[in-house]
């Protein structure tokens, strides 16, 4: 956290260097926005091909075949949801929120997609349609569906409760549904677990100190967010232990709801679409040989 008294004098060129207009680091021109109206007119008698009740506080695997559609929505009450994406073949491909973060902004909405980590880094997953994207950013400078957070975890809960343990954060609430999905060890299934989309989560940055916060999300039953698989994918969704994430998470003391995901078949592929091919840098790094 920056400190409030500095101990160190701005130099003479300090406050003309402050007053610099930012530039933004990754300009999206060459990264054009995707054409939506194919991808919405192949909803059109879409069938239900599985949906799964995520329990509160815990956590289910699904499959999102390339091609399909998927919602994730809120039914009961106000909750929020951490997503983790995989390529269904390879654990190892794996979404990678710091370069979404990147390439779309701290929030994801309507039109963004989630990326695929290194050596990969291509679409896995298009959003096609948010039903909170009304709330935009207020005046706190918060806003929904962050990739700035990471996941609930017990080892930060350790840290910050001077030993506490706790077994229903977003990462252990994963790690089980992943283990249990593809029959793997607790450990080896953790290492696949990774940095979220905080889905139906509303946050920001505090403006004085830069703080992550959160505060009660704005969402509703009924609310949803809907994506397109590019790729097969694995998808792994917690119901976060902070519910609305209004107060605390960490601990059983929030009011927690489930979570539906619900994946559909198109009748037949959006016009023009083709499932992207992994990232084309030739992965020298300048070494020849
Ligand atoms: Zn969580």
């Amino acid at each position: 956290m920056k400190p409030s008294h500095p101990e160190h004098a701005a130099p003479a060129h300090g406050a003309a260097m402050q007053q610099i207009a930012p530039v933004i680091c990754y300009p999206v021109d060459g990264l054009p926005r995707p054409d939506l109206a194919p991808f919405r007119a192949a909803r059109a008698g879409w069938q239900k091909l599985s949906e799964t009740l995520v329990p509160a506080r815990d956590a289910r695997c699904f499959d999102l075949p390339a091609g399909h559609f998927f919602r994730i929505t809120s039914v009961e009450g106000p909750q929020v949801g951490d997503l983790n994406l995989w390529n269904a073949q390879d654990l190892h491909e794996r979404f990678y929120s710091g370069k979404t973060r990147a390439l779309h902004g701290t929030h994801l909405s309507t039109g963004d997609r989630m990326w695929t980590a290194h050596p990969y880094l291509r679409p896995m997953a298009l959003i096609t349609d948010d039903s909170l994207d009304w709330y935009g950013f207020d005046a706190f400078g918060g806003a929904v569906h962050d990739v700035i957070g990471t996941r609930c975890d017990p080892y930060t809960h350790n840290l910050l409760s001077k030993g506490g343990q706790y077994h229903h954060c977003c990462h252990s609430n994963l790690t089980r549904a992943l283990a249990d999905a593809r029959a793997l060890p607790l450990a080896e299934a953790e290492r696949h677990v990774h940095d979220v989309l905080n889905v139906f989560m509303c946050t920001g940055f505090t403006r004085d100190t830069g703080q992550y916060f959160m505060k009660a999300s704005p969402v509703r039953p009924g609310d949803y967010l809907e994506f397109f698989a590019e790729i097969d994918l694995l998808g792994a969704l917690s119901a976060c232990p902070g519910g609305d994430c209004s107060s605390e998470h960490s601990s059983d003391s929030a009011a927690c709801h489930p979570l539906l995901v619900e994946v559909f078949r198109p009748l037949a592929p959006p016009a023009g679409w083709v499932s992207p091919m992994v990232n084309g840098y030739d992965r020298s790094h300048g070494r020849n040989g």
